[in-house]
């Protein structure tokens, strides 16, 4: 029999014990984070939600998927510094998803960047860092000479992913990319993270691809593309290529209903829907992006904003 004085000053002992041992700081490691840097699809600049790029941060290690227009701007009010990105994977080259690809790099630079930066993304990735030095050869060259920063140039590394795999192993994460149509473009790769907390996929832009829910099936999050058809059809009247822009959305994307097929199919705990196509209709509720979803998928539905943060494991 123990008294509860002993009993007490025995919790205490192996508590202190527990919580200087290397095997409590090991697993002290922070949480997993998804935070939705820029959920608008699309090239349009406004004053509402930013362009599509996300972030996911392992073990306090930023990875962010997708450079739309404003990421860098996105990343310093998520407060998270440009300096510490690690690594840049691009979906594909459509300009809502690489336009501030360079100027990310560029912008951690200035601000002291002084470790490398990994980008990944389809063919065209590596010519577009190399072109991006031309671009700027100037001022790079002159900051270089005159302000005594490091050269930028070997601290981009870039490399083209050209087939479906995995892209990247370190000891927190592993990313596969899968490829997946969004017509005309066929060099498209869906993301897959594999951490230490869960599983979260990016779908990229898509049309409706139900082998998409196969590569994420059982996943904790499904970040997934969507399109609104009644406010595309009121978009498409304002627009002067509009039957030409209508046939683009359907055949590239996918409607809310089919995110739902494919949520349901993948069987994953949480669907996230972002890339809002139209992303700046006032007219459109967070119930008019989920409605048609819940006819086919009965899970947790969050409809992303900029800045949310969603901490894994879910
Ligand atoms: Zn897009
Ligand atoms: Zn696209």
């Amino acid at each position: 029999m123990i008294d509860r004085r002993s009993a007490l000053k025995l919790a205490l002992s192996s508590a202190a014990a527990f919580a200087t041992s290397p095997g409590f700081a090991q697993t002290a490691k922070p949480r997993t984070r998804i935070v939705f840097l820029g959920t608008k699809g699309g090239p349009r600049i406004g004053v509402g939600a930013s362009n599509p790029a996300n972030l996911v941060v392992v073990n306090d290690t930023p990875f962010v998927i997708d450079c739309g227009m404003g990421v860098s701007r996105q990343l310093v009010s998520a407060g998270v510094p440009i300096p510490s990105v690690k690594y840049i994977f691009i979906s594909h080259h459509h300009s809502d998803h690489n336009l501030e690809y360079g100027n990310l790099f560029y912008n951690a630079w200035v601000a002291g960047l002084s470790t490398p930066i990994h980008s990944f993304g389809p063919n065209g990735i590596e010519a577009m860092t190399k072109t991006y030095w031309e671009l700027n050869k100037f001022d790079v060259e002159t900051r270089i000479a005159d302000e005594g920063r490091p050269d930028p140039r070997p601290l981009l590394v870039a490399k083209d992913i050209t087939e479906d795999g995995v892209v990247l192993q370190t000891p927190d994460v592993k990313v596969t990319a899968f490829r997946t149509p969004h017509p005309p473009i066929v060099d498209n790769f869906a993301y897959k993270f594999e951490t230490p907390d869960g599983t979260v996929v990016f779908s990229s832009d898509t049309a409706y691809n139900p082998k998409l829910a196969e590569f994420a099936k059982g996943a904790d999050v499904l970040v997934h593309e969507c399109l609104y058809l009644p406010a595309v059809d009121r978009l498409v009247i304002k627009t002067k290529n509009g039957a030409t822009l209508k046939k683009h959305l359907l055949e590239s994307h996918t409607t809310t209903e089919d995110v739902g097929r494919i949520a349901a199919a993948a069987d994953v705990k949480v669907l996230v829907m972002s890339h809002f196509v139209p992303g700046d209709d006032p007219l459109v509720t967070d119930d008019n992006w989920t409605e048609d979803v819940k006819k086919n998928y009965s899970g947790r539905i969050i409809v992303a904003k900029d800045l949310m943060e969603l901490k894994l494991p879910v």
